[in-house]
C-alpha cells in the first residue's frame, strides 16, 4: 500500500527541528490523499532519533538495517532513503528544507523516476500533488503540479505550524542491497559557530548592511542581538566586506529567515535581501535614506543614523530587560 515518507536530516545531535512542521503537513496532505504516513531518519539510525521521530504522529519509522554509521555522505543517505522509500511504496517524499538537503535529494528523486521540487512553502492535493514556491529572487509565487507518480519535496522550515508530539511509533528495520558508497569521507571541518540562537530557527533576527558603516561597527548589531536574545544576520555586501561569516548571510544566495521579528539596519532592501526575508512575521528597518527600499516592506521605519540609533535602541531595552528583571 502507498504511503507518505517523512524524512527527518539529523543535525546538531537531533532529528531537524523542521521535520515538525513536516509531518504536521504530511498529516494534511495523508488526509486528502487517504494515505497513511510513515517516517524514516536522514543520518545515523540511533535509538533516540528514531523515537524522537516516532512522536510525529506517524504509523511506523522505517530504516535500513545496517544504518549505522556514525558520517554519512550524501550518496549514503540518498541510498538508505531510496531504499525505504521503495519498501513503503511512498507517493511522496518530504523534508524539511536545509542546507544539506540539496546534496542528496535530487539522488533520490532521480532514483525513484520523480517530480522534486525544493525550498517549497506550501503543499496540496488537487487530484495531482501540487507544490508552491518563491522563484526570481522571490518575487514570484509559483505553482507546480508534479506529473509523476511519485513527488518529492523539500519544503522550507520556519513558515508552518510545528505537529504536537504523538504516541511512540513502532520502529521497523528493513533489510536493502545498499549499492557500495561512490564517496567516502576523509576529514570533517567544523564550520565557525556564533553565539546565540541559530538563524534559521530565531524568532528575533538583528541585520546589518553596510549602512553600519564599518568593521569596527559591527558590535553595535552583535550588542543589539544579544539584548534580545536575537541571532545575527547579515547582507552579503557585509559578507564580502569581512565583517560577518558567510553562516550569517540572509537572503536569495544565503539563508532564508521566518522571525516574528527582522530588525534591518543600514540594509538597503535589495531584492536578493529580501528573498530571504519575505517569511518573516514584522520588519523594523533603520536606515539613514527616507527613499531607501526596505521601508516599502517595513512596518516600522526609524530614519536615522545606525551610528546613533542604535546604541540608544540597546541602551533603552538594557533598562527595559532590568527594570523587568527588579519588579
Ligand atoms: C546573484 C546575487 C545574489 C545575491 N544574494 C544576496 C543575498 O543573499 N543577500 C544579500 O543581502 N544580498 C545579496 N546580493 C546583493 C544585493 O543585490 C545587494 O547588493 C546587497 O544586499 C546590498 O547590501 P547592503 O544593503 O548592505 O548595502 P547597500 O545596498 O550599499 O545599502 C546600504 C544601506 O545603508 C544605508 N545607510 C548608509 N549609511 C547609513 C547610516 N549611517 N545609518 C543607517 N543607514 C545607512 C544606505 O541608505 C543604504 O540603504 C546578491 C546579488 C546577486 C547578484
Amino acid at each position: 500500500m502507498a504511503r507518505i515518507l517523512i524524512v527527518g536530516p539529523i543535525e546538531q545531535g537531533a532529528v531537524h527541528p523542521g521535520t515538525r512542521e513536516v509531518a504536521a503537513l504530511a498529516a494534511e496532505l495523508g488526509a486528502a490523499m487517504q494515505l497513511p504516513v510513515v517516517g524514516t531518519v536522514a543520518g545515523p539510525a540511533e535509538a533516540s532519533f528514531l523515537a524522537q521521530m516516532g512522536q510525529l504522529g506517524v504509523e511506523e519509522v522505517l530504516v535500513v538495517a545496517e544504518q549505522s554509521a556514525p558520517m554519512l555522505t550524501p550518496d549514503r543517505i540518498a541510498a538508505q532513503v531510496i531504499a525505504v522509500a521503495v519498501a513503503c511504496e511512498a507517493r511522496v517524499v518530504l523534508v524539511p528544507h536545509t542546507s544539506d538537503t540539496p546534496e542528496w535529494l535530487p539522488l533520490v528523486a532521480s532514483q525513484l523516476d520523480a517530480g522534486i521540487v525544493m525550498d517549497c512553502q506550501a503543499v496540496a492535493f488537487d487530484g495531482a500533488v501540487v507544490a508552491t514556491k518563491m522563484i526570481c529572487g522571490g518575487a514570484i509565487g509559483a505553482e507546480y503540479e508534479v506529473a509523476k507518480d511519485t513527488a518529492v519535496l523539500s519544503l522550507t522550515t520556519g513558515v508552518h505550524k510545528a505537529c504536537a508530539p504523538a504516541p511512540a511509533a513502532p520502529i521497523r528495520r528493513i533489510e536493502a542491497n545498499l549499492p557500495a558508497p561512490a564517496l567516502s569521507l576523509i576529514e570533517e571541518v567544523l564550520a565557525t559557530t556564533s553565539e546565540g540562537p541559530p538563524l534559521k530557527q530565531a524568532s528575533i533576527v538583528v541585520s546589518g548592511g553596510l549602512g553600519v558603516g564599518n568593521r569596527g561597527n559591527w558590535g553595535l548589531i552583535t550588542e543589539l542581538a544579544q539584548t534580545l536574545d536575537a541571532a545575527v544576520g547579515a547582507s552579503r555586501a557585509v559578507v564580502e566586506s569581512g565583517w560577518a561569516p558567510y553562516s550569517q548571510q540572509v537572503g536569495y544566495s544565503g539563508v532564508k529567515v521566518a522571525p516574528q521579528l527582522y530588525i534591518a539596519i543600514g540594509i538597503s532592501g535589495a531584492l536578493h535581501h529580501l528573498a530571504g526575508i519575505s517569511q518573516a512575521k514584522a520588519i523594523v528597518a533603520i536606515n539613514i535614506d527616507p527613499k531607501a527600499e526596505i521601508f516599502k516592506v517595513a512596518q516600522l521605519g526609524v530614519i536615522g543614523d545606525a551610528a546613533m540609533v542604535v546604541p540608544a535602541l540597546t541602551q533603552r531595552l538594557r533598562e527595559i530587560r532590568k527594570s523587568q528583571i527588579d519588579t
